[in-house]
């Protein structure tokens, strides 16, 4: 029968150590198998040498060497460390939010064949890029909010795809880099879980406007999309609507699957092929005019509501001749509405600047009548949901430097959320970021 063989971190052999797998002073080794059945096969101490600066390479090779029989790490906060690991070993990291040894091991069981085939990929030498995360199913892993927002009323997030996957890894994202970039569809993550978590959520979290695919990457990559609003829409008349990039729609199955849904929102932020790769630095296998055709041939089959979000980078895409060549595909594909939108947001790259407020106005007349400028400058966002979330994000940004999915996980909040408080927060001068080893942490204000 097959198995694995995991290791956490532990001081008594009952709760998982709660911050970093490398600072337990014991290794607890399970087994698990895929009957479901595991047991403890030994501890043993932690023997690694002190960090002598973060992500220590030494320490890691210590701790490599004490679990080397192991094929899963699991820990509670991701460090660099087990970025490193997962891009450069065959050691497959594993997150958790989960308190206890008893109740993980429990909940891996329902994970063991995602984490069989991970280990599997690993020996034949692939390195994917996942790290799941493993949560109760009580906690909605799959679900946010209601969130507020401008366009959609009060949004209940849905997220399709483990963070962060996507067919393109855009300059501007706020999630930060694409870490698993992919054109396959698949799913990603159970559609039974999902939609018994979206009825959950229904019954329980007050006022929703929209429920929304949007999340940690690209929602039209998980292959039971079309399944999931079919299913939605038996149990509610709330609306569905769909945020994608669009890179996908030149796929019929996808567009089929779409029809169902009230609202899409696809985006374009190129006129140009060498734009789109310098803006979205899309999967080797897209290329633009695939891209508009799909679109194009979208908007034909689709009766519902089709907005389209451009959004606008300095210097990038903001050029008249860009501008121009993005106009004249809004006017063959002729949405309900046009979304202007620039980077109000952390973005994944340092060089992504917003457009000003004018630059944006004047590119507006360009669309015509049917434009609206959706970006949200100061002033004019969600405080009193945010206000609920401050005090714990300012906690944790007080006692060490964390990122983006530090606070999300030790919060239990999705990144998305963190993501609008975070930005309130850096405006008032109350945190600020500065970027190691190409991750963005935050730290707190002057
Ligand atoms: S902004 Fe959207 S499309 Fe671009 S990388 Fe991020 S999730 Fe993907």
């Amino acid at each position: 029968m097959r198995r694995i063989r995991i290791a956490l971190g532990s001081e008594d052999g009952i709760n998982i150590c709660p911050t970093h797998l490398g600072m337990a002073d014991r290794f607890y080794i399970y087994e698990l198998w895929e009957n479901g059945d595991y047991k403890l096969v030994e501890w043993r101490l932690n023997s690694s040498p002190q960090e002598k600066r973060h992500a220590d390479p030494e320490k890691r090779r210590a701790i490599t060497e004490i679990l080397k029989d192991c094929e899963i790490f699991v820990g509670r906060k991701l460090s660099p460390n087990f970025i490193k690991l997962r891009d450069n070993t065959q050691f497959q990291p594993v997150l958790t939010e989960i308190e206890t040894i008893s109740d993980l091991m429990d909940e891996l069981r329902n994970f063991f064949p995602r984490l069989f085939d991970l280990v599997e990929r690993r020996r034949r030498g692939a390195r994917p890029k996942e790290i799941p995360q493993v949560s109760k199913p009580l906690t909605l892993s799959h679900i946010y909010g209601p969130v507020p927002s401008r366009r959609l009323g009060f949004s209940l997030g849905v997220d399709l795809v483990p963070y962060k996957t996507c067919s393109f890894d855009c300059i501007y994202c706020q999630l930060g880099g694409t870490t698993e970039r992919t054109v396959e569809r698949r799913e990603w993550v159970p559609q039974g879980e999902v939609l018994s978590q979206i009825r959950e959520a229904l019954a329980t979290r007050g006022r929703i406007d929209y429920i929304t695919f949007s999340g940690s990457g690209e929602p039209t990559l998980h292959s039971g999309l079309g399944w999931l609003i079919r299913e939605i829409k038996k149990v509610t008349d709330i609306p569905v609507a769909v945020l994608t990039n669009g890179s996908l729609l030149f796929r019929e199955d996808l567009r089929e699957e779409l029809l169902a849904a009230d609202l899409v929102v696809p985006s374009l932020d190129a006129g140009t092929q060498k734009t789109l790769e310098r803006v979205n630095r899309p999967h080797p296998s897209l290329n633009l005019k695939g891209i508009i055709q799909g679109l194009l041939q979208f908007r034909r089959e689709f009766k519902g509501r089709l907005w389209l979000e451009v959004m606008l980078v300095e210097g990038i895409n903001d050029t008249e001749e860009e501008v121009g060549e993005m106009v004249k595909i809004v006017g063959k594909l002729k949405p309900d509405k046009v979304h202007l939108n620039t980077v109000v947001r952390p973005p994944s790259e340092g060089y992504a600047h917003p457009l000003s407020a004018p630059a944006l106005q004047r590119i507006k007349a360009s669309f015509g009548p049917g434009c609206e400028i959706i970006a949200g400058f100061k002033g004019e966002r969600e405080e009193p949901y945010l206000q609920d979330m401050e005090g714990g994000i300012l906690e944790l940004v007080r006692r060490r430097p964390v990122t983006l999915s530090d606070i999300a996980h030790s919060l239990g909040l999705h990144e998305n959320e963190v993501i609008k408080c975070l930005q309130v927060l850096e405006e008032r001068g109350m945190v600020k970021t500065h970027w190691f080893e190409g991750e963005r942490y935050y730290k707190p204000g002057v």
